[in-house]
């Protein structure tokens, strides 16, 4: 428990980016109230308001570690669980731009659960500090502010159950995370503040998840298998995580509306389509247990409140409700630690709570700038994607294909990708001379192997 511990705090929404601010608000208030709008069970579940959880939900690194920060019991309460953890470079079977990346120690830990059950680990620990309650069943409908609207003091809530009752809750610092769909920039307006500007990068990007039984001996449960496009002209990707009892989480999709069908024969086409057979090989000698389940996700979307001149005090946004990234890149949960990370920072510092919101967007807008411009870059590969393109991006693109490809055969090439991959090292690293020179050198391997027998074909069986 830190200084100054006096005073309320509320978070609305109580998916992943209301936990971890909830566990960091409980070390600066006496009292934080999470209000989630759905009806929350004690267990591993998949809500109406996080429909996008029951799809394949990758933990990177970087996210993994602050997670552990916050919560050090975890890796130990997932090994517990037989939830497999593992050198993320040691244990991948990442097939990409025509080849399987070189498999090397990296150092960085990976871990492959359910999403449902990660939530329902960090809500169990969350809820266990004793100044933190849920309020679920409760949908935020209007902020409370002081009569000049200069600052938010509390929230209307409206209880549902057998009566739905409007309350009142008063706090003197709310954070909505709320994710996507926040209505921020409209109770902004409503109060007379500007919304923020937004950046929209459309992708329609489509999802399709199905969950298999899975022998607990088989050895491609202690990998993560992803495949992913190779070139501009092939938009679909696929990857299968081994989850929590004795199950194989599936998702596969595609850009530009390459959406996966949902029929048993589509579903498996789709699989035996894809560049490399890993997946296809999977769901093809395992048992489905489950529907198939789709997500449409139409673009990435920023807010940048970072460009406000005139917010109220005692108010922030965090999470998906700043920035929604397509989610095939794995970013989200971790930028919303890492977001997390950046709050916990200034309130240790900041001698008034005035003084938060100005300064947390400001750091927050360069942490999310990062998977930012690596997502919409990325996806500028493809010609269905439209929006606003960063300048440089083709000539990017073109050096971090030769990087992807440089990944199969080398080391040091691959180990500085998976940093950047995981939010651990920006994406300039890529060019810093000791990778540069490989990246570069290695067209002409890359030509000599090329002449040779081709090796890196993929082969239709394990
Ligand atoms: C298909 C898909 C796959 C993804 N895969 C990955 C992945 O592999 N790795 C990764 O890190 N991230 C992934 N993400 C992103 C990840 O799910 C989010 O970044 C993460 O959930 C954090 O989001 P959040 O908590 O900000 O918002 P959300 O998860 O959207 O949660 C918002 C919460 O607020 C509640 N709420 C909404 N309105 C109100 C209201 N008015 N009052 C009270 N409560 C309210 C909702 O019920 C919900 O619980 C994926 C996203 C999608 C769409």
């Amino acid at each position: 428990m830190k200084a100054n511990q006096t005073k309320q705090a509320i978070v609305i929404g109580g998916s992943m980016a209301g936990l971890l601010t909830a566990r960091v608000l409980s070390d600066y208030f006496e009292r934080v109230t999470i209000v989630e709008r759905d009806p929350v069970q004690d267990q591993p579940e998949a809500r109406k308001g996080q429909p996008q959880t029951r799809h394949l939900h990758g933990l990177l690194a970087n996210g993994l570690q602050i997670f552990s920060y916050y919560f050090p019991d975890l890796p130990a309460a997932l090994a517990e669980l037989d939830i497999f953890m593992g050198d993320m470079g040691e244990t991948m079977r990442w097939y990409t731009h025509g080849g399987y990346r070189m498999n090397f120690h990296s150092g960085l830990d990976g871990v492959t659960l359910s999403r449902p059950q990660l939530e329902f680990m960090i809500r169990q620990r969350v809820l266990a500090r004793p100044n933190v309650t849920l309020r679920d069943n409760c949908a935020i409908k209007q902020l409370l502010t002081t009569p000049d609207k200069e600052q938010v003091i509390g929230v209307m809530v409206e209880q549902r159950g057998t009566v739905t009752e409007q309350v009142r809750l008063m706090a003197d610092f709310t954070v909505d995370c709320s994710g996507r769909g926040s209505r921020t920039p409209q109770w902004l307006k409503e109060l007379g503040y500007d919304a923020p500007p937004e950046s929209e990068v459309k992708v329609d990007v489509g999802y399709a998840t199905r969950l298999y039984k899975r022998d607990p001996d088989d050895p491609r449960g202690r990998q993560w298998v992803l495949v992913t496009p190779d070139v501009v002209n092939d938009n679909c990707f696929g990857g299968a995580f081994a989850i929590e009892n004795g199950r194989w989480i599936v998702t596969m999709g595609g850009w530009g509306g390459n959406h996966c069908p949902t029929d048993e024969a589509g579903f498996l086409e789709f699989a035996r389509n894809l560049p490399a057979p890993d997946v296809y090989n999977i769901i093809s000698q395992s048992e489905p247990i489950s529907e198939i389940m789709t997500h449409k996700f139409p673009s990435s979307l920023r807010r940048h409140y970072e460009k406000l001149s005139h917010f109220p005090a005692g108010y922030l946004v965090l999470g998906d409700t700043i920035a929604s990234f397509n989610p095939t890149y794995g970013q989200g949960m971790t930028s919303a630690a890492m977001q997390v990370r950046v709050l916990d920072q200034i309130l240790a510092a900041s001698p008034s709570l005035n003084k938060v919101a100005p300064a947390f967007f400001k750091k927050a807008a360069k942490v999310v700038d990062i998977p930012w411009q690596m997502v919409v870059g990325e996806d500028f590969r493809f010609a269905t994607t439209s929006g606003v393109k960063p300048p440089g991006t083709d000539l990017i693109n073109r050096y971090t294909a030769k990087v992807n490809r440089a990944s199969h055969d080398d080391e040091v090439v691959g180990a500085a990708f998976l940093q950047v991959m995981n939010l651990l090292a920006p994406p300039p690293s890529l060019f810093k001379p000791r990778v540069l020179w490989r990246v570069l050198r290695y067209k002409e391997e890359r030509e000599t192997a090329v002449a040779a027998p081709a090796t890196r074909q993929p082969i239709r069986q394990n």
